[in-house]
């Protein structure tokens, strides 16, 4: 049978707990040093080690049969991809944000005002969705510090304990999209027993877990 590729994060928030996951279905393989890709030599797996933003679209172009990755990620992308398995970690919501004090206390007072993310394709949504018509401003990072420069009425950015919000004088006043670390499969290939029998070992993680 093909040997399946799943992508998984390089480095960074999701790394960790996306190495452990697999360790903990039984999977032995050499944690990403310098290659891009570890081999699992106990199943017919191969680890891809990539930027998160990146996951999604290998998973719809099939470079990668599976990934894993933030749910915040894959609607930022727009792919078309299937959502195979809640993993419980990388919990985190976008949030609307404003200065403490800012005289924006609803959704509706961002008629007319510019915000600030790095995520524009969750924002416009959100805001078409509720008839509001702001300036989105995409910057790539440091979102935060957009209101205190002047750059933005308001920030809509992911919090998780939002002490980052709190020591740049913010507050978050609107819940947007929460999200977590997903299992996502390219689409069509769900029967695939190997798939299956990996989402079975997940499953069973996870529930030794509760
Ligand atoms: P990469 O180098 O892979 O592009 P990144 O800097 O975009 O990494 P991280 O900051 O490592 O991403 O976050 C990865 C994911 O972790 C996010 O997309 C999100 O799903 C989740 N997450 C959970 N809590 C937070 C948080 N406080 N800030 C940012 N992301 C968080
Ligand atoms: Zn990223």
């Amino acid at each position: 049978m093909k040997t399946l590729k799943i992508a998984i994060q390089k480095s960074g928030r999701l790394n960790e707990k996306s190495v452990e996951l697999l360790k903990n279905c039984g999977l032995s393989f050499e944690n990403y040093k310098s290659s891009l890709i570890s081999t699992v030599s106990n199943f017919p797996l191969e680890i891809l080690f990539l930027r998160d933003d990146d996951i999604p679209e290998y998973v719809q172009d099939g470079i990668a049969d599976l990934g894993i990755v933030g749910e915040n990620v894959i609607s930022e992308t727009e792919v078309d991809v299937s959502y195979l398995q809640k993993l419980g970690f990388g919990k985190c919501t976008l949030k609307l944000a404003v200065q403490n004090n800012s005289d924006i206390q609803n959704i509706n007072d961002l008629n007319g005002k510019a915000i600030a993310t790095s995520y524009p394709v969750i924002l416009k949504k959100f805001l078409d969705k509720n008839n509001i018509q702001a300036d989105i401003r995409t910057i790539s990072g440091s979102v935060e510090i957009s209101p205190g420069l002047g750059l933005s009425d308001a920030i809509f950015d992911i919090v998780s304990t939002g002490g980052t919000l709190k020591s740049n004088g913010l507050k978050p006043f609107a819940d947007v999209l929460s999200s977590e670390a997903v299992l996502i499969g390219r689409k069509g290939e769900e029967s695939n027993p190997l798939i299956i029998e990996l989402i079975q070992r997940i499953q069973s993680v996870l529930r030794a877990k509760e």
